[in-house]
């Protein structure tokens, strides 16, 4: 009888994914690699009649091009061979100084031995994944959280478990609960993974008595805090409280970007971690990539020397303060009934629908009234999120943050009605 599983070389036969002949060939690991449902939307929704509340782009045209373009000239007229050579797997010493400046505006104090430097903050959640999670692992989250680092961790077929947040931030009561929980029934916890300020996607900030109350706990319980703050320095009537970083060197391992402070397209963020962790997280870093952009890391560098980067800052915060408050205006105008965050910084507002609403099911017909969101379901690994509604108000014109308000509230009304 003819084997129906060879072919009539007598070579396997490939069956399964028609797509993609390779199917079978992928690591397990890779199964956690999908793209979300909502990425095709998202390319109609680049279009420019679309007002899009959808992404987190920062708002890089505010930045001083001619210092920008000074910066990158000066790098090559003088130090052009070195910028345009591999560099150190942690980083160069000079960005990496200015590094230790900008987190001490957060309390941080930190040498520059334990800061490594990475391709965006992004890698160095990939790192921290690498390096600590194995299939099955936990990792704790507030719920709902950022879905990049969400993507990492299922990445490394580690299970994200989320955990209750109110308006202080992570709820240390849910915290211990859920450790409780996972513990009794033999699940290892890992890492904690928080975005204590102005948080991706909830806006929320985390108190200075939960930043301490939320650290002892972990501490208890010998899980390794990640504190992931891209926004920290964005805020707009006060300072967010001190990092949890500032409050324990050991247990705490602290991301930071220049993505939002400066922008994005450089590539550059950092991982400030233990003594202990940091020469697995250099070994790490120079696997992956070898070394981090020696040219984006000394335009940078050159950039801080230039400009007056605290007013830069400044400069971004105003802006994003308008465009926030256009929002919360426009939803207090247009959709009263329904409640959302009030961030004190950063880029985003986490909006509740009425529950008969599914905000991924109303994203078509939101795309066709020319508006688009980010669903709530992003945010969450367990389902979560149906009927929450993730709007940025980083990008757009308050104008055009007025006239989406008006689509999407258009958008609402209509699904009500039917
Ligand atoms: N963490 C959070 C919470 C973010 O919102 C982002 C970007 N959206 C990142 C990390 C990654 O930023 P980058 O790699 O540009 O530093």
């Amino acid at each position: 009888m003819e084997d129906e599983t060879v072919t009539p070389e007598g070579l396997p036969k490939r069956t399964g994914n028609n797509l993609d002949p390779w199917y079978h060939h992928y690591a397990a690991r890779a199964a956690g690699l999908s793209a979300s449902e909502v990425r095709a939307l998202f390319a109609v929704a680049s279009r420019p009649e679309v007002v899009s509340l959808a992404g987190g782009m920062p708002f890089v045209s505010a930045l001083p091009d001619e210092f920008v373009m000074g910066s990158l000239e000066r790098v090559m007229r003088e130090r052009g061979p070195v910028a345009l050579q591999y560099g150190s797997g942690q980083g160069t010493e000079s960005i990496r100084e200015h590094i230790l400046e900008i987190m001490a505006i957060e309390g941080i104090e930190a040498t520059l031995d334990n800061l490594v430097v990475t391709t965006g903050s992004q890698q160095a959640l990939d790192l921290v994944a690498k390096l600590f999670l194995d299939p099955g692992d936990v990792v704790l989250a507030e719920a709902p959280s950022y879905v990049g680092a969400l993507g990492v961790f299922r990445s490394y077929e580690a299970e994200t478990v989320h955990m209750a947040v109110d308006e202080h931030g992570l709820v240390p009561a849910a915290l211990q609960e859920t450790i409780d929980r996972l513990t009794a029934e033999g699940r290892r916890i890992k890492l904690l993974y928080t975005i204590p300020n102005f948080q991706n996607p909830s806006g929320v900030t985390m108190s200075a008595e939960r930043r301490a109350e939320v650290l002892q706990i972990c501490r208890a319980n010998e899980i390794l805090v990640v504190e992931d703050n891209p926004y920290g320095l964005l805020w707009f009537d006060r300072p967010a409280p001190d990092a949890i970083r500032s409050l324990d060197e050991d247990g705490v391992i602290y991301l930071g970007s220049f993505s939002k402070t400066l922008a994005p397209g450089f590539r550059v963020g950092w991982a400030l971690a233990p003594h202990a962790i940091r020469e697995k997280l250099i070994l790490a870093n120079e696997s992956a990539i070898l070394s981090p952009s020696v040219f984006s890391q000394l335009v940078i560098a050159e950039y801080l020397e230039q400009v007056d980067w605290r007013t830069q800052i400044d400069t971004f915060r105003g802006l994003y303060r308008e465009r926030k408050e256009a929002m919360l205006e426009a939803l207090e105008d247009h959709l009263p009934e329904l409640s959302w965050t009030n961030p004190n910084g950063g880029f985003f507002v986490w909006l509740d629908l009425p529950p008969e609403l599914d905000s991924k099911a109303m994203l078509p017909r939101a795309v066709r009234e020319l508006v688009a969101y980010t669903p709530g379901t992003a945010f969450f690994d367990d389902g979560g999120g149906r009927h929450n509604i993730r709007l940025s108000f980083c990008y757009p014109t308050p104008e055009s943050i007025r006239l989406g308000v008006r689509r999407l509230a258009n958008v609402v009304g209509g699904e009500l009605d039917l």
